[in-house]
């Protein structure tokens, strides 16, 4: 399974934002965008203060990218999306960023059961991971409303969820996932709504982007 692989601190600073794909290390004076928010590379602090207007294309371009960056997506999948985003009744851009939601990594993530979306995934490919009391190792597996995700009964004795059991609740869980923290289990409610999705991007842009 393709994924997302190098220093993803980097990835921020080419953003120029954080994009919190480090989980914890992300909220703390660790993180390295506090400390050098320029792009990477030999000539990247040059290059902010060159920096001109960006022109439409690098604006949508720069969208793409930061979703792709924050869902971990690798680019075919992330036209594949595009492509179910187009085939769903409804605004495409707002049925992309719902595709992006209903991952079960991203699901994972929302639970509360992961710190960012890599460490989800990681879950998830490691077989914690059940959909409907079946183990399902595959990240990219779109999870439907009624679903319930939850963590294998043999995997719930393990160190990292007792310890996460302490966890969880700092990160509130948006209102189209239920939680339970007896069992680690959530059930998928609805699909996500615009209103219910926070991101940094405009993904309006991501659509101009593939319609070129
Ligand atoms: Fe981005 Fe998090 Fe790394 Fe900071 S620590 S640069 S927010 S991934």
């Amino acid at each position: 399974m393709a994924r997302q692989t190098g220093p993803v601190c980097k990835l921020c600073r080419r953003e120029g934002q954080k994009l919190y794909l480090k989980g914890e290390k992300c909220y703390t004076d660790k993180c390295p965008f506090e400390r050098r928010s320029y792009p990477p590379g030999q000539h990247g602090r040059q290059a902010a203060f060159r920096r001109r207007r960006a022109s439409d294309y690098t604006l949508q371009l720069r969208a793409k990218q930061q979703a792709r960056r924050i869902y971990g997506v690798l680019e075919r999948q992330f036209r594949r999306y595009v492509r179910m985003a187009e085939g769903r009744d409804g605004l495409t851009s707002e049925n992309l960023l719902s595709v992006l939601e209903q991952r079960l990594d991203n699901v994972v993530y929302r639970l509360g059961l992961a710190d960012s979306r890599a460490q989800a995934r990681q879950l998830v490919q490691h077989g914690h991971i059940m959909v409907n009391g079946r183990k399902t190792d595959i990240p990219s597996y779109l999870v439907r409303p009624e679903d319930i995700v939850s963590v294998r009964p043999e995997s719930r004795r393990n160190y990292y969820f007792r310890e996460r059991r302490d966890l969880l609740g700092q990160r509130e869980v948006p209102a189209w996932l239920s939680f339970n923290e007896d069992d680690l289990s959530g059930r998928v409610l609805a699909l996500p709504t615009r209103q219910e999705i926070d991101v940094p991007f405009d993904e309006q842009m991501i659509v101009d982007f593939y319609s070129r």
